[in-house]
């Protein structure tokens, strides 16, 4: 469902991010991108949700070409991705609800339904209690799982993740992870780009490291491979 094919990026400054990169990732895949910092892990994770626009080669996100995509075409084409930063990225004025619904008032979906789905997804990360608290009165992990909750409430075929466990102490990123892991479970693929060895190390998935722009190792059930 995702395929990229010899892509290259090169920034305006002439730094070589990625090299001549080719993947495929079916659906329902659980992937980590691994790799030493400045390896190209972000670039990597921001041309698949066309952030960034590559160099050369072609991004499929099943039969749309990320490469071709006109501007335009980009909210609809997003639609199909969730995606998840390291620092929440969340709305500091708006509550957990509001941040959550944002989504969904953009694309005018029914105020009843909207509710539903707010709802139901923020009792999938343990949140629902928390639906009128603001942001800053939130910890860490509950702020990254409403970052979470806001990713998935469009039910995307892809979750994509940049470090979401970066800014967490361990037990919150293992709370985090499973999350990630139920998501997963019930359909979604999920591409997470992590340092965080401990994880990547425990629970087994297929592993993608970068290193100076190009793949050097793909592995089903693969390990970390660097000094945590
Ligand atoms: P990683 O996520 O593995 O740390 P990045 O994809 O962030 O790697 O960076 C890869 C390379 O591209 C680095 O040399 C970085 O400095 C450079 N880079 C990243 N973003 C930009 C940008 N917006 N403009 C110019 N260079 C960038
Ligand atoms: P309760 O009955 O405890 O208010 P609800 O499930 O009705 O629980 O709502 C949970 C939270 O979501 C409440 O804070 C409510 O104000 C908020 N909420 C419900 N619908 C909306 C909406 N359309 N926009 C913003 N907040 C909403």
């Amino acid at each position: 469902m995702i395929e990229m094919k010899d892509v290259w990026k090169a920034y305006p400054n002439n730094v070589k991010a990625i090299n001549g990169i080719s993947i495929s990732i079916d659906k329902g895949e659980f992937v980590y991108v691994v790799g030493p910092s400045g390896a190209g892990k972000s670039t990597f994770i921001k041309l698949m949700y066309r952030e960034e626009k590559p160099t050369k080669g072609d991004i499929f996100i099943d039969k749309t070409n990320l490469a071709k995509l006109k501007e335009k075409a980009i909210p609809k084409m997003r639609r199909k991705m969730g995606v998840v930063f390291q620092d929440f990225k969340l709305l500091p004025t708006l509550t957990v609800f509001e941040n959550v619904a944002f989504a969904l008032e953009v694309i005018e979906e029914n105020p009843n339904v909207i509710k539903r789905k707010v709802m139901d997804v923020l009792d999938i990360v343990n949140l629902k209690t928390k639906a009128r608290s603001l942001p800053n009165e939130l910890s860490g992990g509950e702020q990254q799982r409403v970052a979470i909750a806001r990713a998935v409430v469009n039910s995307p075929e892809v979750l994509i993740a940049d470090e979401p466990t970066g800014n967490l102490d361990p037990d919150t990123a293992w709370e985090i992870m499973d999350i990630l892991d139920d998501i997963n479970h019930r359909g979604t693929t999920v591409i997470m780009a992590t340092h965080n060895k401990d994880i990547v190390n425990t629970i087994k998935k297929r592993v993608i490291a970068i290193e100076n722009g190009r793949v050097v190792r793909d592995e089903a059930r693969g390990s970390y491979g660097y000094e945590a």
